[in-house]
């Protein structure tokens, strides 16, 4: 399959790369990673990584403009299904390409490359770099160590295996980039954001089962100076609390009129539950948008549902 793309990769003059809304850094340094990579290997190519940016993660590289498209291929990384993909149009395209580590949704490409045992697209990225002809440099094998480690959560999820530290370490030893400095640009953050993060431990509230949850109303973000995506990025500190085994945080976004909602879990599987709620994602972190506080806690009752079932399955076992 890694041919058979750079094949493809090899045939079109333009290729035009995005990912899914709501950019995050597995998304964003999938897309950038790649992008180079193809620009190092066939720098008389127009290769282009869009969708809106994020000025929060500026430290991962710069986006293009799309414009001008024509009988182009395009590369979808780090995303499921086609509704979630940030182009505004699918005009000009020959053929689509996905390239994600999500569990299958829909088929939306004409080749599809899925491979979600692994912890991020940035990874997949990696083994295509390494199993193809594509080039590589040190900046673009920092990019997509950012991904994988953001994705991964710093090597602490389940989907982290011998194979991962095998190709973090091949390029690190192969492309050196100081690591040290990328993980100061991926997790410095605001003193507000930390003040957040001790406010929604003081307040999380827990079900029966062991789901915690976290409501941040939009006076929260005013009065903390943060914004409606602040407690999405703090969700993964909450990992490895004692009798909390999913846990949620519900953030008021006025902006768009919805409720933010960012779900992890160390037990049961929690996706299903998350597309039932116009949602999505991982086994074990997922998202979704939900209309209001009151329709967010019918979530958390499903989850603590989802759960109860996952613990008795565990007594017997
Ligand atoms: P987040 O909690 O925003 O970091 O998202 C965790 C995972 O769920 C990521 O893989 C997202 O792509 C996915 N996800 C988040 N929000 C949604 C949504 N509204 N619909 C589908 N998938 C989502």
């Amino acid at each position: 399959m890694y041919k058979r793309i750079f094949k493809e990769i090899k045939k079109y003059d333009t290729i035009v790369i995005a990912r899914h809304i709501g950019v995050d850094p597995d998304a964003m340094a999938s897309q950038i990673g790649l992008r180079d990579s193809i620009r190092l290997t066939f720098p008389e190519k127009r290769v282009l990584a869009v969708g809106t940016g994020s000025a929060k993660f500026h430290y991962i590289g710069n986006l293009d403009k799309l414009e001008n498209i024509d009988n182009a291929l395009l590369i979808v990384t780090d995303t499921p299904d086609k509704r979630r993909v940030d182009i505004a149009s699918f005009d000009g395209f020959s053929e689509i390409i996905k390239i994600d580590h999500h569990p299958f949704i829909e088929k939306f490409a004409d080749i599809e490359l899925i491979e979600d045992d692994k912890t991020s697209a940035a990874e997949i990225i990696m083994e295509l770099i390494k199993n193809t002809k594509l080039l590589c440099s040190s900046d673009i094998a920092r990019t997509l160590f950012i991904g994988l480690t953001s994705d991964s959560n710093r090597f602490l999820f389940d989907s982290v295996k011998a194979s991962t530290f095998r190709i973090v370490a091949d390029f690190l030893e192969e492309y050196p980039f100081d690591m040290y400095k990328a993980y100061q640009d991926m997790y410095a953050r605001p003193l507000s954001e930390v003040r957040l993060e001790g406010y929604m431990g003081h307040n999380l509230e827990v079900t029966e089962h062991g789901v915690g949850y976290m409501k941040i109303t939009d006076k929260d973000i005013n009065e903390f100076g943060v914004d409606s995506g602040s407690p999405g990025n703090i969700v993964n500190s909450f990992n490895f609390i004692e009798g909390v085994y999913v846990w949620v945080t519900m953030t008021e976004d006025v902006k768009n009129e919805n409720i933010r909602i960012s779900i992890r879990s160390r037990g049961p599987v929690i996706n299903k539950v998350a597309e039932k709620y116009n949602g999505g994602g991982h086994k074990f972190a997922s998202g979704a948008r939900i209309k209001d506080f009151d329709e967010s806690m019918k979530l958390i009752n499903d989850l603590d549902k989802e759960l109860e079932k996952y613990l008795k399955s565990k007594e017997e076992e």
